[in-house]
């Protein structure tokens, strides 16, 4: 089965999808994005990731290309070409190709690319065992909210993950937990579940907000709040969120050990009711 590229309304051959070297996402990485993952070939919460990247498009003051309702076509035709049943699709808007200058470029239209590939989900020993993670200090800008490919700080705390042998870097700044390189963090003390509070300072994770919800549901107290990163290390429990990670219990963090060393209960029971609602 093919992996798909798409550009500006068009599907393509992989070797032809191709951006000037003028594109100011690659000159300024003037551009937001999305990452959405299909469960059994359905695209999951696939308006909240379209209604995020229309508000991260918004907040660039970049015109939005497509209604969401032609988005919705494109993809389902996309994941139609590429035929897989775990897909993962990537979709990013640029400002455009314009003669490189920092200013908006008075006319131009955005670059629209979308790509569609195979998704391999993490090992189910991953999540059984669960996963290390080391902190760093957050080195990124004053919009987190906004899902930009500007990801040089991410870039960088991923690659030192990587260095450190460990899963995830978790951010933090001013002492306090804000979220991980690729997801948000929350942890369970006395079954309280804390976890960072929408705004600048990270993104609003999809995941994040059902999980939230299966959380309610399941009457778990949520306390929104910046936690200093002494109470992320006495925890019970810490958990991850993402569209790639769903929900993945921490068991280490910076060498210490979190709670009994593995995934603890409340973080089993959401990610077996991520499970259920997933399929
Ligand atoms: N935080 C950051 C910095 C991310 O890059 C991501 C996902 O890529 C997330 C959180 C999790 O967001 P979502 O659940 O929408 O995938």
């Amino acid at each position: 089965m093919p992996d798909i590229a798409f550009i500006n309304g068009r599907f393509l051959p992989w070797q032809e999808a191709t951006v000037s070297i003028d594109d100011r996402g690659f000159q300024f990485g003037d551009a937001v994005y999305e990452v959405i993952r299909t469960y059994r070939g359905a695209p999951f919460e696939v308006g909240a990731h379209l209604a995020r990247l229309e508000r991260s498009a918004y907040e660039l003051s970049f015109p939005q290309p497509y209604a969401r309702a032609q988005w919705i076509q494109w993809i389902q035709h996309g994941l139609s070409l590429a035929g897989y049943q775990d897909a993962k699709i990537y979709i990013q808007i640029t400002r455009g190709v314009a003669p490189r200058e920092h200013r908006f470029p008075s006319e131009g239209r955005p670059t629209v690319v979308m790509t569609i590939r195979e998704f391999h989900p993490l090992a189910p020993e991953i999540r059984h065992t669960g996963v290390i993670v080391c902190t760093r200090e957050d080195l990124r800008w004053g919009r987190c909210d906004i899902k930009s490919v500007n990801l040089l700080p991410n870039v960088l705390a991923r690659e030192e993950a990587r260095r450190a042998g460990v899963f995830e870097t978790i951010l933090i700044r001013d002492g306090l937990v804000m979220e991980g390189a690729l997801s948000n963090v929350m942890a369970v003390q006395n079954d309280v579940i804390l976890t960072a509070p929408e705004g600048p300072r990270i993104l609003s994770g999809v995941t994040r907000a059902v999980v939230l919800e299966l959380a309610k549901k399941d009457a778990i107290a949520i306390e929104e709040r910046f936690i200093p990163v002494d109470v992320l290390y006495s925890a019970n429990e810490v958990f991850l969120t993402g569209t790639t990670l769903e929900v993945l219990g921490v068991v280490g963090i910076d060498g210490k050990i979190i709670g009994s060393g593995r995934p603890g209960p409340i973080t089993k029971m959401l990610a077996a009711r991520w499970a259920l609602l997933t399929g």
